[in-house]
């Protein structure tokens, strides 16, 4: 599906506007504020000079985290990861056939993962000591796009703006002409970060200085000087308000859509990687399935290195297609689904196979998880 065409028109028209409003700001405080009034009609030399170089400092970060943020994607499936372009076949499509190995290609096991790279490793213990999770469909099939006939990775969404789906989606943003997703995440807080820091010091010396120069000293008002303080009162607050949700977010290794999202997620859990043996697990709504914990949910986006967090260079961790799940998430959800297969009859042991001929199993624990089955197509879209 093609984006609409006045969305088309936003996103390539927003990001002068910034540069434009960003442009404007600094040059009205710099030389209309800081040297017309505060240097030369005031005579507060050093004062003026100290506010001029912390706002080109936090200027100039901006401007940078800006470029960064506009340079580089937040990553798709396509580009890295060619998929088959069919979507895998419906697991109930004959109930007389066994169904097919649809095992996901993007699937996290405690055994397959580098937590320090936040990359996948081979799995060398055969069967697998851990079985593999992955966010799927209610059914077990992996997330589908239907218009990019692509697998989604888990945590991807499909972007009709972009018209492609984006890694670790977060949300379209007309700002920065794209989405805000896996890649770019991190150049995108940093350009908030910074932004709102400078349209606060803006605002925060120059509307002193305004009463100071008009109430006390008899000067005419320049009517600059009051668009430049509503617009750094405006962008200052709102963005320092988006500064903060999105720190959480963070902090809390969610993402905006995960934040809004009222559907539980399926969860597949396959013992083995035949395809086969594997079972359905449905989470709680709400339920934080990626959180590590504050520290290294932090370095996953911003870097393992503590001077590289002030920068917009690209050190997040991982490729964007497999993380890490939270190990006591992980851990209920193989309890689980070792609970259902065996509640099922659908496998003996973790290296039988199971027939998909019977019907799913009547649950009987009144556990957080419980196994679901919905008419709909895609638990998280
Ligand atoms: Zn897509
Ligand atoms: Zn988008």
């Amino acid at each position: 599906m093609a984006p609409q065409i006045g969305a088309v028109v936003v996103d390539r028209t927003l990001p002068f506007v910034s540069l434009a409003l960003l442009g404007y700001t600094w040059y009205v405080y710099v030389f209309r504020v800081c040297i017309s009034a505060i240097y030369n009609e005031l005579g507060k030399k050093a004062e003026a000079v100290v506010f001029i170089v912390i706002a080109c400092i936090f200027w100039v970060f901006s401007l940078w985290s800006y470029a960064v943020v506009l340079a580089t994607g937040p990553g798709t499936p396509e580009k890295n990861y060619p998929q088959p372009v069919q979507p895998p076949p419906l697991a109930e499509a004959n109930a007389n056939l066994p169904p097919p190995a649809t095992s996901p290609p993007f699937a996290y096991s405690p055994e397959g993962f580098d937590m320090q790279t936040m990359h996948q490793v081979p799995v060398l213990s055969d069967p697998p000591t851990d079985p593999f999770v992955s966010v799927t469909q209610h059914d077990g099939r992996p997330r589908f796009c239907e218009h990019c006939q692509r697998i989604k990775p888990d945590r991807a969404h499909h972007c009709r703006e972009c018209d492609s789906c984006t890694l670790k989606m977060d949300h379209h943003c007309p700002w920065v002409s794209g989405c805000v997703g896996h890649g770019n995440y991190k150049f995108f807080f940093l350009f908030v970060v910074y932004t709102s820091l400078y349209a606060l010091w803006v605002f925060a010396t120059t509307l002193p200085t305004v009463i100071d120069a008009v109430a006390k000293r008899g000067f005419d008002i320049d009517v600059q000087w009051i668009v430049t303080i509503v617009l750094a009162f405006l962008f200052g607050f709102l963005l320092f308000a988006f500064s903060c949700v999105h720190g959480y977010y963070i902090l809390t290794n969610t993402t905006t859509i995960e934040s809004i999202s009222d559907r539980p997620y399926y969860l597949r859990v396959d013992f083995d990687r035949t395809g086969y043996s594997y079972q359905i697990v449905a989470t709680d709504i709400g339920e934080k399935l990626w959180g590590l914990g504050y520290s290294a949910n932090w370095r996953s986006v911003m870097g393992n290195s503590v001077a590289g967090w002030f920068f917009p260079i690209r050190n997040v961790l991982g490729n964007g297609f497999t993380y890490p799940f939270n190990s006591e998430v992980y851990d209920k959800t193989v309890r689980r689904a070792r609970d259902q297969s065996r509640m099922s009859g659908m496998q003996q042991n973790d290296s039988t196979l199971p027939s998909m001929d019977s019907p799913p199993p009547k649950d009987t624990t009144p556990a957080p998880m419980s196994r679901r089955y919905s008419s709909e197509t895609d638990s998280l879209v």
